[in-house]
């Protein structure tokens, strides 16, 4: 039977502290300006440096929360690189802001670079046009639609630039730091190509979003690709992670490091069966992807985390279609309605 999950410690660093999790291992925790409301960095020693994996969220107050950092311990250590394992502003704002502090390069994967880089850039008309188009299909009434419009720019708000050259990671590579080993995970459905470190040296791994202890990551049909299947990819992603040893400790960029990661990988999941039979019912009668939502997310949501729950009916709902088990149809005004194949 798998070992039942753990958290491993009770304390968390304060802003501007380290804890060590593991020889050479550092916690930082840093704010986020929404109901989850802080985000897990890591610094590893890398010889005479420290490699960085991931960097927070671009606002005054985590700057100067680094700022208590680079004081303290980057004196005698200066910073050799910066990984960020995926692009959402969380992990990849302050990646420029760092790599050009200390004029070292971001490393990550292709997909998770050039989507932050694009995301960032792509701010015009174009996109507003494809946003509008996205959530009027999901079923948004005018209320909701004048949120859409100050999406358009949201991410570049929340990023410093993002470098226009990156160091690429790849699936399988092994990244020597600090005379160990570690060998990057790519995961998916979370975000594109997302980034995880597995040292098995010392039995750690740094999840990122891929895999967290208490939430269930955001799997989310995004309005760029809007005939995604990312529930599939979250998924088979989790497969990635069966095998590793019982033992292992997870570091997550949400909540606490903890152990028991088979048992976590199967509640993941769990939560997914029981979120797509939700779906299904919801879809006994023709539905937009809102009344979906509104069967999938009994609590109040704000203004963003309905963006993170329309995209995740969505996800449910294509994962459901490519099974066969749902059908879309396109209503005259253009909204997509979605009903179980079997209740015709
Ligand atoms: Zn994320």
């Amino acid at each position: 039977m798998p070992d039942s999950l753990r958290y491993v410690t009770e304390r968390l660093p304060e802003s501007g502290e380290t804890i060590t999790v593991a020889p050479g291992v550092l916690w930082l925790r840093m704010p986020l300006p929404f109901r989850l409301n802080h985000i897990n960095l890591w610094l590893l020693e890398d010889g005479d440096g420290w490699t960085i994996v991931d960097t927070g969220i671009a606002l005054d107050n985590v700057k100067e929360a680094w700022e208590k950092i680079f004081a303290t311990h980057f004196t005698k250590r200066s910073v050799k690189r910066v990984i960020v394992t995926h692009f959402h502003p969380d992990h990849m704002g302050l990646a420029g802001w760092l790599t050009e502090r200390f004029g070292v390069e971001l490393w990550a994967t292709l997909g998770e670079w050039a989507c932050g880089r694009m995301i960032s850039l792509d701010t015009g008309e174009g996109i507003l046009k494809i946003l509008r188009r996205f959530y009027h299909e999901a079923g948004f009434g005018a209320d909701r639609m004048a949120l859409v419009e100050k999406r358009r720019a949201r991410y570049a708000q929340q990023v410093s630039p993002i470098p226009a050259r990156h160091r690429r990671i790849d699936d399988g590579e092994t990244i020597e730091i600090g005379g160990r080993d570690w060998r990057i995970i790519v995961g998916s459905g979370h975000s594109p190509e997302h980034a995880c470190l597995y040292c098995a040296d010392l039995g750690v791994l740094i999840s990122g979003d891929q895999i967290l202890p208490r939430i269930s990551p955001n799997v989310s049909v995004w309005p760029q690709e809007p005939e995604a299947n990312p529930l599939r990819r979250y998924l088979d992603s989790l497969e990635l992670f069966r095998g590793l040893p019982a033992k292992v400790l997870v570091l997550p960029s949400h909540d606490t490091p903890f152990t028991g990661l088979e048992t976590r990988l199967d509640q993941l999941a769990h939560h997914h069966d029981d979120r797509l039979d939700d779906t299904l019912v919801a879809c006994t009668e023709p539905s937009t992807a809102v009344d979906v939502l509104g069967r999938l997310f009994k609590r109040q949501l704000d203004d963003h985390e309905l963006f993170f729950a329309i995209g995740e009916s969505l996800a449910h709902l294509h994962f459901l279609m490519a099974g066969g088990g749902i059908e879309r149809r396109r209503r005259d005004d253009g909204v997509h309605l979605f009903r179980r194949a079997d209740a015709r």
